[in-house]
């Protein structure tokens, strides 16, 4: 596999540099020098997830890896599965949240584990990362357990929630936490200033294991093969994708995958009020704002950082952007559409019922829709539960690391004793 640097497409690297180095020069974003194209849909639909999803990854990565070595990633990463689930006659939910974390990112942090594990011949690695929640969950799930790397994630204690904290900080194992006495920014500037320490980042091999990493949107491909798999054949030639998003990388990968050959007729790009892209497809101004706070947290993002991918591939399928179609939905639009969910007796959550508004305000006669469900509801139980006067239930994983033990240690926001501290893991 061979990808280009989007800022200077005189940069190009191979999967595994791709993999490793997450970033090109001047932070440009890799991109493939060029996609398979599957001729056979239907007998790649008729594959079952884990063996469809190698095929498609091993025809991206081509001779770098085997194709049994992709495959072994591939169940490794892929372990649990993404149900299609019946709406309304032609409204379906793609569950993405059944994995360890209880959201769809545990398909991109799981592969870009696997792949960063695989390429990296033995050597050893030190992913630091700082959180504010989620992103520290996915990355510990999906690291814990695999040989050669270890993970030190800063949190600011006593500001993230208790649910969450345990979620992350109960692995033990390769998986280190450490709760910071100070705030958010404390730990990214602690981050920032080991990753500029260069002794330290050789001695530890350090890595950051980005959400822009390639190996992310290349896993995430894979669930809209199976999305479209899972509608009858006589349902296939009409779909609809309705896409919540937030840095876009979910719905890089959607375009991703129907330029290799997947049939979709449309997407649509939804986000809450944090809308540059509605309003760039609208006026042709891209005009970011403040970011502002939403019910659908993980969407509160002005200045998306998959875009310039995004941009890129229509410029190579020669596309026009005007096909793509987008909305916004504001917090009273979410909740109502959560409510309307709920009485069609589909239980959601806001990231996934602003996906579902705008399908359902978009979708035409003879179309079939399918909306990404982003999360599992119980994920943003305080918001759900307040919205449709209920209290659901932790679903299992959650309630299981809700009675282990925290096993982070405490800190100043003092970069000298995180250093220490990042030799001693390392020793
Ligand atoms: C990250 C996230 C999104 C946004 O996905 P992008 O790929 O950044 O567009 C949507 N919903 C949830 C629950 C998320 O965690």
């Amino acid at each position: 596999m061979k990808l280009y640097n989007i800022k200077d497409h005189s940069e190009t690297v191979s999967f595994s540099q791709a993999v490793q180095q997450g970033l090109g020069r001047g932070q440009g974003l890799f991109f493939p020098e060029s996609l398979p194209y599957f001729d056979d849909i239907e007998a790649l639909l008729a594959m079952p997830l884990v063996a469809r999803s190698s095929k498609i990854l091993s025809a991206l990565i081509g001779d770098e890896l085997p194709i049994s070595q992709v495959s072994e990633l591939v169940s490794n990463a892929f372990s649990f599965a993404a149900p299609l689930e019946q709406v309304d006659d032609h409204i379906h939910a793609l569950e993405l949240f059944h994995g360890p974390t209880l959201a769809f990112k545990d398909f991109g942090g799981r592969f870009m584990a696997q792949s960063l594990a695989a390429v990296s011949d033995g050597k050893k690695i030190t992913i630091l990362t700082a959180t504010s929640g989620d992103t520290g969950a996915a990355v510990a799930h999906a690291f814990y357990g695999i040989d050669n790397i270890d993970v030190v994630i800063l949190y600011p204690k006593g500001k993230i929630s208790p649910l969450q904290e345990k979620l992350f900080c109960t692995l033990g194992g390769n998986i280190h936490t450490v709760a910071i006495n100070g705030t958010f920014d404390d730990c990214q500037s602690m981050v920032k200033q080991a990753f500029d320490d260069s002794e330290l980042r050789q001695a530890i091999g350090l890595n950051s294991a980005n959400s822009i990493n390639i190996s992310r949107l290349m896993a995430q491909i894979c669930y809209y093969f199976e999305a479209v798999a899972q509608l009858p054949a006589h349902k296939r030639d009409q779909v609809v994708i309705s896409v919540p998003s937030g840095n876009f990388g979910n719905l890089t990968a959607g375009l991703l995958a129907k330029a290799m050959g997947l049939p979709i007729k449309r997407f649509i790009a939804g986000t809450n009020a944090n809308d540059t892209v509605p309003r760039y497809l609208d006026s042709g101004e891209w005009a970011p704002q403040q970011t502002v706070a939403t019910l659908s947290n993980a969407m509160d993002v002005s200045q998306p950082n998959n875009w310039p991918r995004i941009e890129e591939l229509f410029r190579r399928e020669q596309w026009r952007l005007s096909e793509l179609a987008s909305g916004r939905a504001d917090d009273e639009e979410t909740a109502e559409s959560l409510k309307s969910l709920s009485q069609a007796g589909y239980l959601c959550e806001p990231h996934g019922a602003i996906a579902y508004r705008l399908l359902a305000e978009q979708l035409e006669e003879g179309e079939e829709g399918i909306f990404l469900c982003t999360a599992h509801p119980a994920k943003f139980k305080e918001s759900v539960d307040a919205i449709l006067g209920k209290d659901i239930p932790l679903p299992g994983p959650l309630a299981k690391h809700a009675q282990m033990t925290l096993l982070s240690r405490e800190q100043e926001p003092d970069f000298q004793t995180l250093r220490d501290y990042l030799l001693e893991v390392n020793g």
